[in-house]
């Protein structure tokens, strides 16, 4: 495993290690080995308590190519939404992974593109902001297609960070548009401190991934309480939860119009009382979630209401409202206002 550069295959284990079982959480799997080798040390009289690894994992790269699904993977739960329309993550979102000797905060970042209006601005001018301050930044790639101009720009700003530079080429499963896979031509974005291929879809080659990372993380004090798996609070998840519901089901401009916010939060029995508001930016687009006699809303919701109630391990009473903002997404008082500020987020 040198520096990448030399023509040197991926490293073997990277893609034809066994995937990880969804179920078992990939923390908990790496804590019970690594607490086994801890007691073996103890019963050699071993008194050795080394200094814990920790530090910030920025996850760049442009939209769509599985950063928010690397995320959940690595956590064995769901901190950030996913689907297969760009711009989904609008703002960064760190997912924490406590090991015995290590904690690695993960930054998920908005995908940088060329955006159109003051939120997608925002987006990337909060993604472009976590590489200067990540101690490891990981350049994700989809190594089944050709690298686009996106990327090259992408991996200039990686390439000017003080951090550790990881080239992820996600996707292996995917069978190349063309002959073969990229992996030369986003080599030679680099010089790259490691590279490997991996399936975050699959759960290959993560153990590896989290093997490199820490291998390369400072010493330093834990930066969260062990037990804490992201920064995002259970109402910022929920609306999040809603809004994944919504890119899921509905198409064009719609997706990328909608914001969602919390109402009203309220512990009753026998279920919790949610009550939120989604926004849009026109009465057409407000009519097609509401769908024919409310049938979309209801779609939208009863996805949304498992979801939240499995993260909350709680029954939940949801309900949704559709309102319309003009140009919200132009209008900076409104950012604010449906809680995308900029000063939230390094
Ligand atoms: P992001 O915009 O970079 O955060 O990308 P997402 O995590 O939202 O994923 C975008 C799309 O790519 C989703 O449809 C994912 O299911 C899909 N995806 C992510 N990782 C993989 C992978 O390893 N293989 C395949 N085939 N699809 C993936
Ligand atoms: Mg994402």
């Amino acid at each position: 495993m040198g520096p990448g550069g030399e023509g040197h295959p991926i490293h073997p284990n990277h893609s034809l290690e066994a995937p990880i079982a969804y179920e078992s959480r990939v923390g908990d799997a790496l804590r019970e080995t690594e607490d086994a080798s801890r007691d073996a040390g103890a019963a050699t009289g071993e008194e050795a308590l080394p200094p814990i690894r920790s530090g910030f994992v920025a996850l760049v790269g442009k939209p769509n190519v599985g950063k928010s699904t690397l995320l959940n993977a690595l956590l064995g739960q769901k901190v950030t939404i996913v689907s297969p329309r760009p711009q989904t993550t609008r703002v960064p979102t760190r997912g924490i992974l406590s090991r015995p000797g290590a904690q690695i905060v993960f930054v998920d970042t908005p995908g940088i593109h060329q955006p159109s209006h003051a939120l997608g601005r925002m987006m990337v001018d909060l993604a472009e902001l976590s590489i200067p301050n990540a101690d490891v930044i990981a350049f994700m790639v989809d190594i089944s297609q050709p690298p686009s101009e996106l990327d090259r720009r992408i991996a200039q700003q990686v390439q000017r960070a003080r951090g550790q530079r990881l080239l992820v080429l996600n996707k292996v499963d995917v069978k190349p548009r063309g002959e073969r896979n990229y992996l030369e031509e986003y080599r030679a974005l680099g010089p790259w401190d490691e590279e490997l291929a991996i399936s975050a879809r699959r759960r290959l080659g993560l153990t590896s991934l989290l093997d490199i990372i820490v291998e390369r993380l400072p010493e330093g004090p834990a930066l969260y309480p062990d037990e804490r798996v992201t920064d995002q609070s259970e109402q910022q998840l929920a609306t999040e939860f809603v809004r994944e519901k919504v890119l899921f089901h509905t198409q064009h401009e719609v997706p990328h119009a909608v914001a969602v916010a919390v109402d009203e939060w309220e512990e009753r029995e026998p279920a919790t009382f949610i009550r939120m508001t989604i926004t849009v930016e026109r009465d057409g687009q407000k009519a097609i979630i509401i769908g024919a006699n409310g049938a979309m809303l209801k779609k939208i919701g009863t996805a949304a209401r498992y979801e939240i109630e499995r993260m909350l391990e709680r029954k939940i009473y949801l309900e949704l409202w559709v309102k319309v903002r003009a140009n919200w997404r132009d209008d900076p008082a409104a950012l604010g206002w449906l809680g995308y500020r900029a000063k939230d987020w390094r």
